[in-house]
């Protein structure tokens, strides 16, 4: 299996690659770039760049990784680093950005799901990558 780093740096020489994989960039705010899946069937955000942590001003880089598997190539979003360096070093990023919380999928339900919440409006997917792309698009988060 082969696997492919796309980050800031590379990103430029890597558009042609991404657009033959339906992903265009839709927005670049500050050094961070969005990125949508098109003609998919279900619309998935992915954010390649570096986030200013606005605690200690440290830049985390954002990248996405393109696996090529068996049934195709696959685009996966690693957002890994920026979670530990918050969860690590800045406990007060679940109270003021994004909060995790794992509850019932419904109300009837036993099955438990985990949920990232925008602790500015409200916000939540059980995506990480969307809550997070939320808050840099909506409340200029690290940019
Ligand atoms: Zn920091
Ligand atoms: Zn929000």
């Amino acid at each position: 299996m082969c696997s492919l780093k796309i980050t800031y740096e590379n990103l430029p020489s890597m558009m042609e690659l991404l657009r033959n994989l339906n992903v265009r960039p839709i927005r670049t705010i500050g050094s961070v770039t969005i990125l949508t899946t098109v003609g998919t069937p279900e619309r998935r955000l992915y954010v390649i760049g570096k986030v200013k942590c606005p605690y200690c001003r440290e830049h985390i880089d954002l990248y996405v990784v393109k696996h090529d598997t068996v049934s195709g190539p696959r685009i996966v979003q690693c957002d890994g680093e920026f979670k530990t360096h918050m969860e690590t070093k800045h406990p007060e990023f679940s109270k003021e950005w994004i909060a995790c919380r794992v509850e019932s999928y419904s109300r009837s339900s036993f099955h438990k799901v985990t949920r990232y919440y925008c602790q500015r409006c409200g916000y939540r997917s059980r995506r990480y990558a969307d809550t997070l792309i939320h808050i840099i698009q909506e409340h200029g988060f690290g940019t």
